[in-house]
């Protein structure tokens, strides 16, 4: 019993270190990636839920790994957040939409808003606004053609920070939208706190409509709350019609997901950028 205890931990010290090992290797190639300049930016359609009329587009980054590949979010964004790179990353990821939108406006195309993950950390150093504000003007935008997406758990870093930038980014008509809505930890009393434009509801929920009643209850009662204080209800992850109709009549206002489209590269989502378009 006792070796085979020691053979189970020797196990897990392995797979620990190796993670460490992989968190630290990470880290320096993200430092080499962003002086390389090795990221893209893939841009996901938001429609009207009943015309499909095109709203906005998400931008999402990726990272084109020498070795490895595309590499996704998910095994990046964690690891710069947790360095403090998220920073350097959040202002190229800016920097890289607004010149995408100023190139898409020089072309005569209709350009629709962007909206730009910030994470917890870029609010809690303070700037968000000020990046904002700095790329939009270097490449001659309306500051409204760029929308911030944010997490609940910015409630976790110094509120009155976090609302001086906020009430800015309305100052100069950037709207406000809460992501993952569902998932974090105060979901109501933080609608009361934040003052946000759009709900976007996460994709949990959306995955449980059609599979019962209670994924169309949860909905319903976050549609009627979202009208209540004046807010759009974005489902995110709609992958299939049955959802899309639930949605439809329980007078969601948007979505986004793969039904619609996958996020695409700049070159393919350009042909959606005439005004008025349906998709
Ligand atoms: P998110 O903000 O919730 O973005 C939506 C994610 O869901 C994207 O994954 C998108 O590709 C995926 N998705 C969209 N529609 C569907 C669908 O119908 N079904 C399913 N299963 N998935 C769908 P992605 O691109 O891998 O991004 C993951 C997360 O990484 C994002 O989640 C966001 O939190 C973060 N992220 C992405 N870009 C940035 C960025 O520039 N800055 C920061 N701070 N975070 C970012
Ligand atoms: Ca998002
Ligand atoms: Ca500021
Ligand atoms: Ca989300």
């Amino acid at each position: 019993v006792k070796s085979g205890n020691r053979g189970h931990y020797r196990f897990f010290d392995q797979e620990f270190y190796a993670r460490i090992q992989l968190r630290r290797e990470t880290e320096a190639e993200l430092v080499l990636a962003l002086e390389q300049d090795q990221f893209v930016i893939h841009y996901q359609p938001r429609v009207d839920a009943r015309s499909g009329t095109l709203l906005g587009l998400e931008a999402l980054v990726r990272w084109q790994h020498p070795t490895r590949g595309l590499v996704y979010p998910g095994d990046f964004v964690p690891i710069a957040e947790g360095s403090g790179l998220i920073l350097q990353l959040g202002a190229m990821v800016m920097d890289k939409v607004c010149a995408q939108l100023a190139q898409w406006r020089e072309e005569g195309l209709h350009a629709v808003p962007v909206s730009v993950n910030a994470s917890a950390r870029q609010f809690n150093e303070g700037s968000v606004d000020d990046v904002l504000a700095m790329h939009v003007r270097r490449h001659g935008l309306p500051p409204s053609l760029i929308e911030i997406e944010l997490t609940e758990s910015i409630m976790l870093s110094n509120a009155g920070q976090v609302f001086d930038q906020l009430t800015a980014l309305h100052a100069m008509g950037v709207s406000v939208h809460l992501d993952d809505f569902g998932t974090g930890y105060s979901s109501l009393s933080i609608l009361h706190k934040l003052d946000v434009d759009v709900l976007k509801v996460d994709r949990a929920f959306t995955a449980q409509l059609g599979t019962g009643r209670e994924g169309q209850i949860l909905f319903k009662a976050i549609i009627s709350m979202a009208k209540a204080l004046d807010m759009r209800v974005v489902a995110e992850g709609v992958e299939d019609v049955e959802q899309l109709t639930l949605l439809q009549q329980l007078g969601c206002d948007e979505v986004q997901g793969y039904l619609v489209s996958r996020p695409l590269p700049a070159a393919e989502v350009r042909h959606f950028l005439r005004p008025g378009i349906s998709l």
